[in-house]
């Protein structure tokens, strides 16, 4: 009530006036009615003039931005400005504040690796984050209030969207490329709804990997298991003699071999991809290392190869020694085994110019065919299948080096020509490689063929 007072004051002030106006018009012209009338008139007058007056500054503001502060009067106008202007400031401040949590939520969505697209009833887009309109090949900004379905023409889509029926979500080719969306949809507020997309492309690559991997595993252990079932009624059934009996139990034991290999490599691979990363300070020596792969080659070979496998190295890599030896015994038994008798295997070690380490595995083997160097590394990929089973291999060796490197933070490089052999490098980071001596450096024979970095 503090506009009361004031406007108490100037209604005094305003019947003073009139009072002293009256009293003067009474004694000029000697009528009493006049100067009441006068008195009264310009004591209304003032008091309407200072309204008017007042209340056009105040109007005059609130037609404006109100930027600035209302006018500060005295008063029923000074108080009814600051109200006003009391209310448009909370309105404002409330309208900022809305404003910033629903841009702080929006830019939540954004954030969000799903697509998120929101529609109303009549299914034109709202909005939609990055991710949604990469999803579905959309203009963030110039696609908005577009109808959804002249934008996304799969009719998957179309119908799925139009059917209403949406348990189960929807599994679409990605409109951008060739990759899999999985696409959900839930109904909100007034006939509205928000349309989730999921890039499921490497979910599904992994499924259909998971599944060629257990036909594969499946495939491999059932080949000798029918064998020795065939060997086991042979032995139940016909009478053989003792030559015949060694000579079918040595099959046999072949084949619980073949099985024996295969299961440790299978176990070899679950423990790389389930054990953490190798310590970067756990030195392992490269020289004893080789020393441990060579003699298991030349068991292997029986000296029907040349090897030179024992390198002067005096070199130290970082990392797990099981691990290591699996890699570089891998590499050299392929070696001796796709090299036909007489033939010759190295191994080479040298240290490159960035302090990364090369450990080179080169044969003058078989050789292998371009096409076929860039799926070497896949489980139970082989080039050729019957000299690969002839001689134990599981098909799973190169597949467990690459995993190892990747664990080391290495590559492994693969060069070859048919006919002529194979060069197999295994490149270790500068971190996980140290030296005791310059002096073993390996020389760089030339060398041709096709190249693959597996990464
Ligand atoms: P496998 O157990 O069959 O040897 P790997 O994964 O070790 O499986 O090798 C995959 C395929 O790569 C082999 O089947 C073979 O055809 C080819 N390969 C590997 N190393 C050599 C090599 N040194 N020379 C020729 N071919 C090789």
């Amino acid at each position: 009530m503090t506009w009361l007072l004031p406007r108490l004051l100037l209604a005094i002030g305003a019947a003073f006036v009139g009072f002293i106006v009256g009293a003067a018009v009474h004694s000029a012209t000697g009528f009493e009615a006049l100067g009441l009338g006068l008195g009264v008139t310009s004591g209304v007058a003032l008091l309407l003039v200072v309204d008017a007056v007042r209340g056009h500054r105040l109007l005059n503001w609130l037609r404006g931005n109100q930027q600035d502060n209302a006018p500060r009067d005295t008063g029923l106008w000074g108080e009814l400005g600051y109200r006003v202007e009391r209310a448009m400031r909370d309105r404002d401040r409330a309208l900022a504040r809305g404003r910033l949590e629903l841009e702080q939520f929006l830019s939540a969505i954004e954030a969000s690796p799903n697509g998120v697209l929101m529609l109303d009833a009549q299914e034109h887009i709202l909005w939609c984050n990055r991710v949604a309109a990469d999803h579905f090949a959309l203009d963030p900004q110039r696609d908005l209030q577009q109808r959804i379905t002249n934008l996304v023409r799969a009719p998957a889509f179309v119908a799925y969207l139009q059917a209403g029926r949406y348990g189960e979500p929807l599994v679409l080719g990605n409109g951008r490329g060739p990759g899999t969306l999985s696409i959900t949809v839930r109904e909100y507020g007034e006939g509205m709804r928000l349309v989730l997309s999921l890039d499921v492309t490497e979910r599904m690559r992994n499924d259909a990997m998971r599944r060629d991997f257990v036909a594969n595993v499946s495939h491999e252990i059932r080949t000798p298991l029918t064998v020795l079932s065939g060997f086991i009624e042979t032995l139940h059934t016909l009478p053989l003699t003792a030559v015949e009996r060694d000579r079918v139990l040595v099959l046999m034991t072949q084949q619980t071999q073949r099985m024996q290999t295969l299961v440790a490599d299978l176990l070899t691979l679950a423990q790389l991809e389930g054990s953490p990363r190798p310590a970067s300070d756990r030195w392992v020596g490269l020289d004893g290392l080789l020393m441990r792969v060579a003699a298991d080659a030349e068991a292997l070979s029986a000296g029907r190869h040349a090897l030179r496998l024992r390198p002067e190295t005096h070199a130290e890599l970082a990392g797990i020694e099981s691990e290591l030896l699996s890699a570089v015994a891998n590499l050299v038994t392929n070696a001796v085994r796709y090299t036909p008798d007489g033939g010759e295997v190295d191994v080479a070690w040298r240290l490159l110019e960035d302090g990364s380490g090369e450990l080179t595995v080169i044969d003058t083997g078989l050789g292998i065919a371009r096409e076929h160097i860039p799926r070497l590394t896949e489980r139970f990929y082989r080039v050729d299948g019957s000299r690969s089973r002839e001689t134990g291999g599981t098909g799973l060796g190169l597949s467990i080096v690459k995993h190892v490197m990747q664990r080391h933070g290495g590559e492994l490089l693969i060069q070859s020509e048919v006919g002529k052999g194979s060069r197999f490098r295994l490149v270790f980071p500068a971190a996980r490689v140290r030296q005791a001596s310059d002096s073993a450096l390996g020389d760089e024979a030339a060398f041709g063929g096709a190249a693959l970095s597996n990464h």
